[in-house]
């Protein structure tokens, strides 16, 4: 564990309380700042000791291993996915398949970090709102650390393998009236009263965690740092976590150049976008998200002015899918690679494709797309967008008359 300490981003302030979630000077959001110091006395190599995961970058993160509550996450596969990339016009094209950490998103990394931190803390209540996937996360690692856990979930509109895992791991599943900027609004009240520990990404220990998946993607690149790693873009919370590894990668010298960070939005769910459109520092909500993707179905996004910044300091990009454009990529992961993503993952390499379309990007770029979610996760949309099983009568004649179709 470095030294650390949280501070305002907005105005700099030190905030000691560990409960709050805003800057109680000036309401602006949190973020820790790391003292990467000792760090810098150190090599690359001297981490890959450790095995790959979010742990083997202890000593980039504010939370001391010995309160660790872990499930394995992280160490996911850097794909090289060129049948993909050939097909969407980007031969160097790259998938971080988070699907495979423990929960199945990459929750996992911020929920490690966050839920160690709650147990440094002595909390025994744990909660946060969720489209899903955050809900699944901390339901597994309150479970783990032997936390009671409320998760706030807006009615209907959530997966149904994100809904069965937070009730299979025994957290209190309370499905809001409203969607998920309404259920956040109410967790975050219960968080202010003290009758829970808010694990939201507004917690500034979450993305903490998250900031592992760019020290994964440049270790297993090998420190050949890629022009462009491409996001989808709900919260916004993961952007703001790969921006922040890259600065701290940058600071204690191991790296000298920063990917482009480029964020995607469901055309339907876009405050974000339209903020880069209009480059715009802030953003106006969106009172009525929609898209498939439900997992950044989001309108206020809490992290939306920090992704902002990490995109236009990168020289990065943010722009818009459609639905049809997001469930395309999808099948075309599946078909090309054999990698299964949820929708929302599915909003990243569609993304590039768009891009290499309008010309933002170069075809020869070297594009890592993260995929941050498993498409088993929903499966009501992949049985929606398949065709269905073939009837098939008994018999050898039957069969190869289907398979010569
Ligand atoms: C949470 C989530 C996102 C959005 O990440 P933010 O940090 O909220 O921008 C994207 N995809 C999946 C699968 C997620 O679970
Ligand atoms: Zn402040």
């Amino acid at each position: 564990m470095a030294a650390h300490k949280v501070v305002c981003w907005d105005c700099g302030a030190e905030v000691d309380d560990p409960f709050v979630n805003t800057c109680p000077k000036c309401g602006g959001l949190l973020t820790v700042k790391m003292d990467l110091e000792k760090v810098k006395e150190m090599k690359p190599e001297d981490l890959r000791k450790a095995p790959i995961g979010v742990w083997r970058y202890a000593p980039f993160m504010p939370v001391d291993p010995a309160h660790k509550v872990s499930i394995q996450e992280g160490g996911t596969p850097l794909y090289s996915t060129q049948a993909l990339g050939e097909a969407i016009g980007c031969k160097n094209t790259f998938v971080k398949f988070e699907g495979l950490n423990p929960t199945g998103s990459f929750k996992d990394r911020g929920m490690t970090m966050g839920v160690s931190h709650a147990k440094e803390l002595g909390a025994t209540v744990v909660g946060c709102a969720s489209t899903g996937n955050t809900s699944a996360s901390l339901a597994a690692y309150a479970a783990k650390a032997g936390m009671k856990c409320a998760v706030f979930l807006p009615s209907g509109k959530v997966a149904m393998g994100k809904l069965a895992q937070a009730l299979f791991f025994g957290a209190k599943v309370l499905s809001i009236d409203g969607n998920f900027d309404d259920a956040l609004a109410l967790a975050r009240k219960m968080a202010d009263e003290r009758k829970l520990y808010l694990l939201n990404s507004i917690n500034p220990y979450r993305p903490e965690g998250q900031k592992s998946v760019l020290f994964e993607i440049i270790d297993q690149l090998c420190y050949d740092v890629p022009d462009r790693i491409i996001l989808p873009v709900g919260n916004a919370a993961n952007i703001w976590a790969v921006y922040k590894a890259c600065m701290e990668l940058k600071e204690v010298g191991w790296i000298d150049k920063v990917p482009m960070l480029t964020g995607i939005q469901a055309a339907g769910s876009a405050p974000v976008a339209r903020a880069f459109a209009a480059k715009n520092k802030t953003f106006e909500p969106e009172p009525n998200p929609e898209t498939v993707a439900t997992a950044i179905r989001i309108g206020n996004p809490v992290s939306g002015r920090k992704a902002l910044h990490a995109m236009y300091s990168t020289g990065g990009y943010c722009t818009t899918v459609t639905d049809e454009e997001i469930i395309s990529a999808q099948l075309l992961l599946g078909r090309k690679e054999g990698v299964c993503v949820e929708p929302a993952s599915a909003a990243s390499v569609a993304g590039l494709r768009k891009l290499i379309e309008t010309g933002v990007a170069d075809k020869d770029e070297r594009v890592v797309c993260i995929c941050t979610g498993n498409g088993l996760k929903d499966p009501d949309t992949i049985i929606n967008n398949c065709a269905p099983p073939i009837k098939c009568g008994n018999s050898v004649a039957d069969v190869e008359r289907i398979l010569s179709q």
